[in-house]
C-alpha cells in the first residue's frame, strides 16, 4: 500500500543506530557530491525515531494567486541531507498533477533572496488504490560550520501554487466563490502544503492568509502557535462568517465562538448549545487546550461531516445543528490533535475515545432531560447495530497494536472504530468507574500531549492508573468481529 511503502522508510529510520551520526560523519568542507555514500547513511540517522526533526512551519497562502510559501525550520540542522515532504497526494488519475507545483526552493542563509537549492520530484502509484502520490526531495547543502555540539537551524523556503479542486473528493482547496475551504484527511495535506503526511509527525505550525476578498472573512489561528499537531489539523475557511460569541472557559480562559455563513445562525445557535460547558469539561477533565485562547466550530460548505482542525474546527451546514457533532469535534483538541495517532491502526485512539468524551461530556454538562444527552447511547447503539450489520470490516482496532501502518484508514474509513471504540471505554467505565477512566484520559493526555501514541500505550497507561487490565475487554471489543455479549468489562 501507498502508506505502507511511506512507513517502512520510517521505522527503518527508527531502528538505525544513531550512533553512526557521529562515526560516519565526513569532513564537511568538501563537495557533497564526493561523498555520495555518507549522504545516505546519514539519511537514515536523521529521522530521529518518532518526532519530526522539522521543528516548525511557517505557512502563507495567498488565496487569489492560490500560491503559497513555507518556512520550514529545521533544527540539529542534518547537513547534507535529503528533505523530504509530500506534495500531491492526489488519490485519483483524473487529479494526476493537480497537486502542488513547486515554483521555488532555497536556503535563507541570509544571503540576498536566499541560496537555492537543488531538488527532485519523484512519483509512484500504488496499483491496489490507484492513486499517484508525489515527493519533493530537497537537497540540504552541507554546512560549513556544522559542529555537532553547537548545532544549527536551518530554514528551508519553498514556494508552490496549489489548485481549486472542487468536483472532485475532499482532497485540498475548494473555492466555492462565496465561501472556500480546506480539506486534508486522512493524507491529503499534500495538495495544500508541502507535508509530512503521517500522523504521528508533529511540528510546531504559524500560518498566514494574504488576499483574503472583499466582504469575507478568513478563519484560522492567525498570530498562533500550534503545538505540534498532525498535518490534517492545518486548515482554513473563508466566507462572508459572522462571529457568535459563546462565552469563556472557566478557569481555562479559551474564548469559544461559533462561525456561521449566511442564514446558518438558528442552526448554529442549536448546535452549540452546550459547546462552551463541554469545552470547559474537557479543560478541567483532561488537561490545559494546547492550540491557542481562541476556538470554536466553522460551518463549512461541504457535505462531509466535521473535521478537526483546530482550534477552528469545521462542521458541515447539515452537522451544524448537532450538539453531539460540535462537542465531538472539540474533543479531538485532546485525542487525535493534542495527542497524536502513532499509526493508522490507531485511529480508534483518536475516534473511539473522542465518541466516548462526547457522551461523557454532554451527560456532565448537559440538560438531562434533552435527547440530545439523555438518548446520545441510544444514538450510539443504532450507529454501531448499523454498521455492524453492513458489509464493511468489523474490527476496530486492526493489527491490534502489531503492525504500523499496514492498513489504510482513508480506504477503510467507517464508524467501526468510532462505535466500538465508544462502547468499549463505556464498557472500562462501568468496571473501575467513570472518574477513575476519566483520570487516567487525563493523565496519560499530560503525558503524551505534543507526541504521538498508540491504542496500546493507553491500555498500558489505564491498567497502570486503574490497576485494572483492560487486555481481554479490548480484545473482545476493539481486536474481534463481533461486538461482545456484555457492556461491562469482565
Ligand atoms: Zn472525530
Amino acid at each position: 500500500m501507498r502508506v505502507e511503502i511511506v512507513r517502512i522508510g520510517l521505522l527503518f529510520v527508527m531502528v538505525a543506530p544513531l550512533a553512526c551520526q557521529v562515526d560516519e560523519r565526513v569532513d564537511p568542507q568538501r563537495s557533497r557530491r564526493d561523498r555520495p555514500e555518507a549522504a545516505a547513511v546519514r539519511q537514515v540517522a536523521m529521522g530521529l525515531g518518532a518526532e519530526s526533526w522539522i521543528k516548525s512551519i511557517n505557512l502563507e497562502f495567498d488565496v487569489v494567486g492560490r500560491s503559497g510559501t513555507g518556512a520550514y525550520s529545521i533544527d540539529n540542522a542534518p547537513w547534507d541531507q535529503l528533505l523530504d515532504l509530500d506534495i500531491g497526494g492526489a488519490g485519483a488519475t483524473d487529479l494526476d498533477g493537480v497537486g502542488l507545483n513547486i515554483t521555488s526552493v532555497k536556503l535563507l542563509d541570509g544571503t540576498p533572496g536566499g541560496t537555492p537549492l537543488l531538488y527532485t520530484i519523484a512519483s509512484w502509484l500504488d496499483p491496489s488504490i490507484a492513486p499517484v502520490f508525489r515527493r519533493l526531495s530537497i537537497e540540504v547543502p552541507a554546512d560549513p560550520a556544522y559542529d555537532e555540539y553547537n548545532p544549527q537551524t536551518l530554514v528551508v523556503q519553498v514556494t508552490w501554487i496549489f489548485a481549486d479542486q472542487s468536483g472532485t473528493p475532499l482532497r485540498g482547496f475548494y473555492d466555492l466563490g462565496t465561501s472556500s475551504y480546506t480539506y486534508t484527511w486522512p493524507y491529503y495535506c499534500g495538495n495544500l502544503f508541502p507535508c509530512t503526511m503521517s500522523p504521528r509527525f508533529g511540528s510546531l505550525y504559524s500560518m498566514t492568509l494574504r488576499n483574503v476578498p472583499a466582504g469575507q472573512t478568513a478563519i484560522y489561528p492567525e498570530g498562533v502557535v500550534l503545538g505540534d499537531p498532525p498535518s490534517y489539523m492545518l486548515a482554513f475557511a473563508i466566507g462572508a462568517y459572522t462571529t457568535e460569541p459563546l462565552g469563556t472557559t472557566v478557569p481555562g480562559g479559551t474564548t469559544v465562538n461559533v462561525y456561521y455563513l449566511p442564514g446558518g445562525k438558528d442552526d448554529a445557535i442549536k448546535g452549540t448549545k452546550y459547546l462552551k460547558n463541554a469545552f470547559q469539561y474537557f479543560e478541567n477533565s483532561l488537561g490545559t487546550y494546547r492550540f491557542g485562547p481562541t476556538a470554536g466550530t466553522v460551518q463549512v460548505a461541504h457535505s462531509a461531516g466535521g473535521m478537526e482542525h483546530h482550534p477552528f474546527w469545521h462542521l458541515s451546514s447539515i452537522y451544524l445543528p448537532s450538539p453531539e457533532m460540535n462537542v465531538h469535534e472539540s474533543a479531538h483538541g485532546w485525542y487525535g490533535n493534542g495527542v497524536r495517532i502513532q499509526c493508522q491502526e490507531d485511529f480508534v485512539l483518536s475516534e473511539g475515545t473522542v465518541s466516548y468524551l462526547t457522551a461523557v461530556a454532554l451527560e456532565a454538562v448537559g440538560d438531562a432531560s434533552d435527547p440530545w444527552v439523555s438518548k446520545i447511547w441510544d444514538r450510539y447503539k443504532t450507529r454501531l447495530d448499523n454498521v455492524m450489520s453492513s458489509g464493511v470490516a468489523k474490527i476496530a482496532w486492526p493489527g491490534g497494536g502489531t503492525t504500523c501502518d499496514q492498513y489504510d484508514v482513508g480506504a477503510n474509513f467507517t464508524d467501526i472504530p468510532y462505535m466500538k471504540g465508544a462502547f468499549f471505554f463505556r464498557a472500562l467505565a462501568k468496571r473501575v468507574g467513570t472518574p477513575a477512566l476519566i483520570s487516567a484520559l487525563s493523565s496519560f493526555y499530560w503525558a503524551r500531549v505534543g507526541t504521538a501514541a498508540g491504542m496500546q500505550d493507553l491500555l498500558d497507561h489505564i491498567k497502570a492508573a486503574t490497576l485494572y487490565d483492560p487486555t481481554t475487554c479490548a480484545n473482545d471489543w476493539l481486536k474481534s468481529i463481533s461486538v461482545p455479549a456484555y457492556d461491562t468489562c469482565p
